[in-house]
């Protein structure tokens, strides 16, 4: 049709790529995989391979403790310190024999954030700023269950293991396509579609996953540790409250699930919960 500009193109766009160096990728990434530790949730029976061995785990965790640390002001003792380390021992002697390989150490920094999280290896910070939503130990407990569910879950481990694999497949594609024909503009959009299909489609799934197993986990570490495990539901309501005003990104552009996907996952794993907080009490 006459109009149609790509019709009379005299230099249509070459989309050409060599195959070879995608699949010398695909061999190496599997030979990673398969060289790679596989681990078996002890709480979820989830199947997941890891990079570091539990070795490295606890001396990159500890590393990353000592910096933390060094830069932060650190509260000693008081009522919040001594909460927060009555909690922590509760629930470390919840994680069972997940939790026995650990060594676990929890620091109180005084921050208005309203955060916690627990290294590989089972070092924790835990912010001041968090103590007013946390409002009661069982509160408390929700948060510091879920940051040590993923050190048991050894989801750091995990997660170093999917970006070594993204990476060796995507430098494949880029070889891939340098030994290729393919002219420049052409390349750059199909890396930035590789880019943008691996953050989405893989990546931000992965951690997605890692987050309901944590909630998952550190329902029962909560409940068997002697805490009612609604009050999960009550904290992470208050978190959505006090976050509110920043804008809940949409759940696929984010590393957390959304609200109610968090409380469905919690919902759908409180009748074991029960059982374990009923044991509990005598
Ligand atoms: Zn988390």
């Amino acid at each position: 049709m006459n109009g149609d500009p790509g019709y009379y193109n005299p230099n249509p766009r070459r989309k050409h790529f060599v195959i070879w160096p995608i699949l010398i990728a695909v061999i190496f990434g599997a030979y990673q995989y398969c060289g790679s530790e596989k681990f078996v949730n002890p709480e979820t029976g989830r199947a997941s391979h890891v990079a570091l061995s539990e070795g490295q785990e606890s001396a990159l965790g500890l590393q990353s403790y000592q910096e933390v640390l060094s830069q932060s002001q650190i509260v000693t003792q008081g009522p919040e310190v001594d909460m927060v380390k009555r909690v922590m021992n509760r629930l470390i002697d919840a994680t069972g024999e997940a939790g026995k390989s650990l060594d676990w150490q929890v620091s109180v920094v005084r921050d208005n954030q309203a955060n916690a999280f627990c290294l590989p290896g089972g070092k924790m910070v835990v912010y001041t700023g968090i103590l007013p939503i946390a409002q009661s130990e069982a509160g408390l407990a929700t948060v510091l269950g879920h940051e040590m569910g993923h050190a048991t879950s050894r989801h750091g481990s995990q997660r170093l293991l999917e970006s070594k694999l993204t990476n060796t497949l995507l430098t494949g594609a880029q070889a891939s396509l340098a030994f290729g024909d393919m002219d420049a503009q052409h390349k750059m959009e199909v890396m930035a579609a590789l880019g943008a299909g691996t953050k989405f489609g893989v990546l931000l799934p992965f951690s997605r996953k890692h987050e309901s197993e944590a909630d998952e986990v550190g329902l029962y570490y909560m409940a068997r540790a002697g805490y009612d495990p609604h009050e999960a539901i009550a904290f992470w309501k208050r978190m959505e409250e006090s976050s509110r005003g920043g804008g809940q990104p949409p759940e696929f552009a984010s590393t957390h699930p959304s609200h109610g996907t968090r409380i469905a996952g919690l919902e759908a794993h409180m009748q074991r919960a029960e059982e374990e907080y009923a044991k509990s009490q005598h």
